[in-house]
């Protein structure tokens, strides 16, 4: 495929432009009021819309016992897609294996006559995208907060042999404390050995490792590390590295940061050394050239800088005078 530079991308259905959102949800979902696990005999009453991917939509419910969850989803129609319901099956089994703070609970999944739906622990404050909207970027204490969580995410999904290959704001949640919450394992990946590595072309362009797009030996969890580094900067900057109007352009950057840095820091951003260190050590193409993540911790913009104890909701729309 010409268009997307033969790059396999998730495999979804394109999204609809924000102000056409609400209609068009209407109309690919049908989504009762009350849901009946049949299974479970638990009903679940709908209580507001949280958001929609390119297969999903989600919705804030409340069960018998006033319990809230969010549930996901996915309509049958969808499924009928043979590749997309295999991804659905993979995604569901690698989320349900994972249990961690920073990981968003799965709780159990069930059918009926329209819909699979997944019951997953809920995050009331969006999510990073959106507070990155809002606010245009982050501070550095705020940023530091959300890697070091990120980082512990991350150990824990590579200590269980899971790549997530998708990391980036719109798939960090934020619970109501403010702490960060990885979703969607859509894309994830699980290997049998440590060695092991993956071949699927796949991801979300901006965030994209370069060993993915150019690698003739596969990938393995440090691609995850790379989307980090997007992420810091996206963060920190407001804009992703490598910005550019195609996917093409961008994938020629990301080439060309091979032989040397193909993205800069704008002059009107104030950014420490430290912050910055944290950035081009991330953003290395040879995945053998990143830091680890227990290396990374001993970064000084980790260790030695100002580190938030929570980050208040205020956050979401101001950055807090303290921070
Ligand atoms: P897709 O698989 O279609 O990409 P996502 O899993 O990304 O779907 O969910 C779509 C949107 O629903 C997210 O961007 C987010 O806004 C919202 N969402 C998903 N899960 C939750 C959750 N656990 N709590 C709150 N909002 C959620």
């Amino acid at each position: 495929n010409a268009n997307n530079n033969g790059i396999k991308k998730k495999l979804q259905p394109t999204k609809p432009p924000e102000s056409q959102k609400a209609a068009t949800s209407e109309s690919k979902y049908i989504v009762p009021e009350n849901i009946y696990d049949r299974r479970s005999g638990e009903t679940y009453k709908k209580l507001r819309y949280l958001g929609e991917g390119g297969f999903a939509i989600c919705y804030e419910v409340e069960n018998s016992r006033q319990q809230r969850y969010a549930l996901k989803v996915v309509s049958k129609t969808t499924l009928r897609e043979p590749k997309i319901k295999t991804k659905f099956l993979a995604e569901i089994n690698i989320h349900r294996s994972l249990k961690h703070p920073g990981i968003v609970r799965f709780y159990s999944c069930f059918e009926d006559t329209h819909n699979a739906y997944l019951v997953l622990e809920v995050c009331e404050n969006h999510t990073l995208a959106r507070m990155l909207k809002q606010r245009q970027r982050l501070s550095e204490p705020e940023t530091r907060y959300y890697l070091i969580q990120l980082l512990d995410i991350c150990r824990f999904m590579h200590d269980n042999k899971v790549i997530h290959r998708d990391i980036k704001a719109n798939n960090i949640l934020l619970d109501y404390k403010m702490d960060a919450k990885l979703v969607d394992f859509g894309l994830a990946a699980l290997l049998v050995s440590a060695e092991e590595r993956k071949r699927t072309i796949c991801g979300t362009p901006n965030y994209m490792a370069p060993e993915i797009l150019y690698g003739r030996n596969g990938h393995n969890q440090q691609v995850d590390i790379w989307s980090l580094g997007i992420l810091c900067y996206t963060m920190l900057v407001g804009t992703p590295p490598f910005h550019e109007s195609s996917h093409d352009a961008i994938y020629q950057k990301i080439r060309n940061n091979q032989i040397m840095q193909a993205y800069t820091f704008p002059d009107n951003i104030k950014l420490s050394d430290n912050a910055k260190d944290v950035i081009t050590s991330l953003l290395v193409n040879d995945p053998e050239k990143r830091p680890t993540i227990k290396q990374l911790l001993e970064f000084p913009f980790f260790r030695q800088d100002f580190l938030p104890a929570a980050i208040p909701v205020c956050a979401l729309q101001r950055a807090p005078t303290e921070l």
